[in-house]
Parts: structure tokens; sequence; C-alpha cells
């Protein structure tokens, strides 16, 4: 596929990463470190970094968060503005409800709520009292919640009154290391639910003033549970001194100047939306518009265009639901401001890296991270080309390579281009997660020597280009040929009736394993037999008979984590008849 060449029009607001290779070579974690204010002592705090430094003088006045409300019945969607000074404000109050609870460092707080200011006080107020934080996405059933707090052993949890009801009360007694629960009512009214407490009272009596907690670099921050599309959730533990990451790859992966307004559609429930919804933005002082509602194409394309978003961070299973609901709909809205647009969570299809072009103006940009790295590794970013398919080249900071085994089992390094091997990263970068939540083993099974192994295959080109192959547990072997199952999905996008496709390996005798392909179709597009010989006959033409699907399924929508992966793990147990597994995060409907 034809490389994307970058155009002024793409470079009209000066890229903070212009020369790849100069800015690699003059950086340095160190500095970075430097250009944070730090605490006392020579120590560290994300909410500091985040909210406390920004919220004095000039910069106080600007808005933090703009939280974009459910549409109301005249079609209007209902804003609030935060500033940082409010958010800072805020923050101490709620630092203040912890303490007045007895919660102090070290101690854990679960937050479950959809996107409403009280989860982003809550956020950072917990992380300005020293207090581990961990956010569950708000449409986890009481199984998942039940797991992970008792996993997390959750001194706190705060929670919006209907949740609690619906959820949560029915598991409270297998929750004992819940000390405190604190509740939040409908558009912040007050509650008064036997054991709990009501948050809007407890704020409204606390001080506005709280001392920051003397918390290091090192210091425990947050908890994320992964989100599970092969296998068990498993809680990596990250700390303070990850901010040196946020801010680098704000800088650099994402582009972020100080008057961007910036839109990260992912949900603070996930890494994603902990990492680039709460904390990179706040620490370059931009306005980061939140919205509350779920996913609608018609309003997200509002939303970009009302709102004049500038850089725009989301993920393939949202861009390509834009693509299935038809060019039509984003030509009724133009989008001058928006400069920039990246994706993470899965492989982005090169139809879906030119559909951004012709579509939005711009192309989309690809970025690969995972819940153990805290943040963007490797990305393409604005002043580079793109090769579409490719999720691009590691950041300042970030030394990737590929390692393969040899016959004795020992790791080497795969110097070789366009050679497959596992993604390894060399260890050293701040937001490295530092433990699995008990499971020292686990843990240390991802190291080797200096290098973290992430479980995922890929190939680097010549031209230091990395191309995604697969999970390792997702490739499918057959006739002794190793397949990618992103290579044969974005194939069967290619065709305009397609609107998503899941890849696995079926075991067969003789080959091994036979590719087959679960595909989704656009709107108005018939399931029948002669789509499904010419999707075969498609693939086959583009991928050769050793590569191309032998099998596929018409379904009506794919199953996806609330993160919006296709769990390809999934339809692999269906189609087998195996147990499921942990299906915990498994989006609703699916
Ligand atoms: P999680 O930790 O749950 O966010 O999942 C991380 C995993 O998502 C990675 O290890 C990859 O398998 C996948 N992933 C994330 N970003 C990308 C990307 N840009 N391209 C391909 N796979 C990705």
């Amino acid at each position: 596929m034809a490389i994307i060449r970058k155009t002024p029009f793409d470079l009209r607001v000066s890229p903070n990463f212009g020369d790849y290779d100069a800015t690699r070579a003059g950086f340095s974690w160190a500095e970075v470190t430097r250009r944070m204010d730090g605490l006392p002592g020579a120590g560290c705090n994300i909410a500091y970094e985040a909210v406390d430094r920004h919220a004095v003088g000039a910069m106080g006045e600007r808005t933090a968060f703009r939280f974009l409300g459910r549409t109301d019945p005249d079609g209007g969607i209902p804003t609030r503005d935060v500033s940082y000074a409010e958010l800072a404000r805020l923050t101490r109050r709620f630092t203040n409800v912890l303490r007045d609870l007895g919660i102090g460092k070290g101690d854990r707080l679960f937050v479950i709520a959809g996107r409403i200011p009280e989860l982003y006080v809550s956020i950072l107020g917990g992380l300005r009292n020293g207090t581990v934080v961990s956010t569950l996405f708000s449409a986890f059933g009481p199984e998942p919640i039940t797991t992970r707090i008792q996993l997390g052993a959750g001194q706190v949890l705060v929670t919006t009154e209907l949740l609690y009801l619906r959820r949560i009360q029915k598991i409270r007694d297998q929750l004992p290391t819940l000390r405190h629960v604190l509740l939040i009512g409908e558009d912040g009214a007050t509650t008064d639910i036997p054991d709990t407490l009501d948050l809007p009272t407890l704020m409204a009596a606390a001080s506005d003033q709280a001392e920051i907690a003397a918390t290091t670099a090192d210091d425990a921050a947050l908890l994320h549970f992964t989100s599970g599309t092969t296998g068990t959730p498993k809680g990596a533990i990250h700390v303070h001194g990850a901010v040196a990451t946020h801010y680098a790859t704000g800088l650099y992966g994402l582009d972020l100047h100080s008057d961007d307004v910036f839109w990260c559609t992912a949900d603070p429930g996930w890494v994603t939306g902990m990492s680039y919804g709460v904390i990179a933005p706040l620490l370059h002082g931009v306005t980061s518009i939140v919205d509350e509602a779920d996913f609608d194409a018609e309003r997200w394309y509002r939303i970009l265009h009302e709102q004049a978003v500038t850089v725009w961070y989301t993920a393939p299973t949202a861009i390509r639901m834009l693509m299935k609901a038809g060019p039509e709909l984003a030509r009724r809205y133009s989008f001058p401001q928006l400069r920039f647009i990246a994706s993470v969570g899965e492989p982005l299809n090169p139809e879906a890296v030119l559909w951004g072009k012709e579509v939005l103006g711009l192309p989309i940009h690809d970025n690969w991270w995972q819940t153990e790295t805290g943040g963007i590794m490797i990305a393409n970013t604005p002043a580079f080309d793109i090769k579409p398919g490719s999720m691009g080249r590691p950041l300042p900071g970030i030394d990737a390579c590929i390692v393969r085994r040899d016959s004795s089992g020992a790791l080497q390094l795969v110097d070789t281009p366009d050679t497959e091997g596992e993604l390894a990263l060399r260890k050293g970068w701040p937001s490295m997660f530092r433990g699995y939540l008990n499971n020292e083993e686990r843990y240390r099974k991802c190291f080797v020597d200096d290098l973290y192994l992430t479980g995922d295959l890929a190939k680097c080109d010549a031209d230091g280009y990395y191309w995604f192959i697969g999970r390792a547990d997702d490739v499918i072997k057959s006739a002794g040929h190793l397949i990618g199952p992103f290579e044969v999905e974005s194939v069967l996008m290619e065709h305009p009736s397609v609107a998503e496709a899941g890849v696995i390996g079926k075991p067969d005798k003789t080959v091994g394993e036979v590719v087959k392909a679960f595909v989704s179709l656009k709107r108005g597009v018939v399931a029948d037999d002669a789509l499904r010989l010419q999707l075969l006959g498609h693939a086959r033409k583009r991928l050769g008979a050793a590569v191309a699907p032998k099998e596929i399924t018409f379904l009506a929508e794919l199953p996806h984590t609330g993160s919006g992966k296709i769990m390809r793990r999934l339809l692999k147990a269906r189609e087998l008849g195996l147990p499921e597994g942990d299906t915990s995060t498994l989006e609703a409907g699916g």
C-alpha cells in the first residue's frame, strides 16, 4: 500500500517531534523529569503535576475539562466547564474527604462511575492523597467488580447511587476489605442508602486546603486491570514516576500544544482513558472534552465539529463504526480545526487509515502500547510519513526490538528487517508497570535480562517501522505457515461490504489449523452464499491460498471487550464449543 506523505496542511502547527533521529538522540528521561515541578525532597505526585501546578495565575482560569452531558429533549448537548483552579479546589476537598475517613497513602480506592465530573475529581483527589486508584469500567456487572475489588483489597469505593443499587449492594458482603462506600446521586443529588456515605455532603463539608501527600516516583499510584482479550485479567501496578512518560508521550506521541482542544474517547476504566483521558492532557494544560454518552456516529461528528476539537485520540472499533455509518453522515459536518488523529488498542487496518484522509481530511495515526507499558511506546506522529498498516516507530526514550528464541531456548535479537518475532522493550521508561498484583512469578516471566517481553508478535522493516502481527496467543499455524489474524482481517476489510472481521485458527487434522473468519457487514448488505464466495475469492486473490480463510461465518456483531477490542479468544471458544473462560470484559450485547 502506498505511503501517505505529509503535506504542509498536515504540518500547519509545528510538530513537537520534527526530526526523528535528532530528537531521539537528544532525549533523556532525566531531562523530562526536570521539566516536572516535583515535590519537596525529590518527591513526585501525578496529581500535583497535572492539576496543582496549573491552578495558579492565569492558567487557573483555563478550562481543564468540558463535560458533555447526554442529549437533552431539544436536541442540545449540555456542557459543564471545569477550570484548572476549580479542579484543584475539588481535588483538595476530595483529598480531605479521604483523610477524614482515615484513608491514606498506599490504601486502595476503587471508582466505578460513568464519565461524570466526580469520577475525575475522585481519581485526582485520590492520587493527591497518595491513595492507589483503580477505576473500573462502569458497564461491568457484579462478577468482574467483585473479582477486581477482592484482588485489589479495596478499602474505599466511589460510585453512583444507581450502580450501587443495581450491581454492588448485593455483593457487598463479598467485599470484606471495603470500609467505605461513597455515593453520588443522579445529577449530583444527595443519597440516603444504608451502609453508605453521601459524597456531595462530604465534599460540601470538606476544607479547600489540603497538603499533598509525600509521595515519591516509586510509590504506587494506579492499579489497572488488563482488558483480558486472551485470558484472565491481571492487576498491573503503576507508580507516580510514570508521570514523566505521560508528559513525554503527550508531547511527542499526541503532539499536544497548550492551546489544543483534545478529545480522548476512551473511558478512564481502561488505561487509555486514564493516561490520556485524564493525566497527559492536564500535564500539558490543554482543554479536554469528556463525553458522558456512549458511541453514536452522528453525535461524535457533531462533537468534533461543535467543540472544534484539534487533536483526537480514539480506537479502531470506533473508526470502523464510523466507516460503517457511511461518509454522507461525516460530510454534514466540517472539521477545520482538527489537525491530528491518533488511534490505539488494536491494529488499525490500512483501509481505516485511508478512510480518515478521505472522509475527515486527515489520515489516522496508529500507535501501540499496553496496560503494562503505561503509555504510548510506538507511534505514527504528525511530522512523519505513514505506512498504512504499520503502528509507527518507537518514541523518544523508547528502545524497541524484535526477539526470537533459538533452538536452545535462549533469546536472540533479530536484526534482519521484516523478520517476525516477539516485540520487546528495553527496561527504563518511567511508566513501566512494577508488578502484577499478587502474582510476582507472572511478573518475573515478562522479563529476560533488561528486556520486557510484550507477548505481541511483530516485525520491523528497514526504515524502523513496526508492523503488528498478532498477540502470541492469537497467531495461527497452518501447514507450516505462521499467520497473523490482522493481515487476513485487513484484507477482508478492503471489501466494500465488510464492516469488521475477526479471524481465528480452527484445529484441523491435516494442516494443524485452518483460517476461519467471522465477518460483520455494512448496513443494508445482505449476508448470503454469493457474498461469502465473493469474499473467499477476494481473500484468496490478495493473500494466496495458504493464508486466505477457508471458512467465513457472518455475524451481526463481533464480540468486543468494553475497551473495543475484538475478542478472538471468544470467537474461537464459541466456534469449538469450549468454555468461554473469563468474559468479564465482554461488551454488553456481545
Ligand atoms: P491492553 O493492555 O488491554 O490495552 O491491550 C494491549 C494489547 O492491545 C497489545 O499488547 C496489543 O496486542 C493490542 N494493541 C494495542 N494497540 C495496538 C496497535 N496499535 N496495533 C496492534 N495491536 C495493538
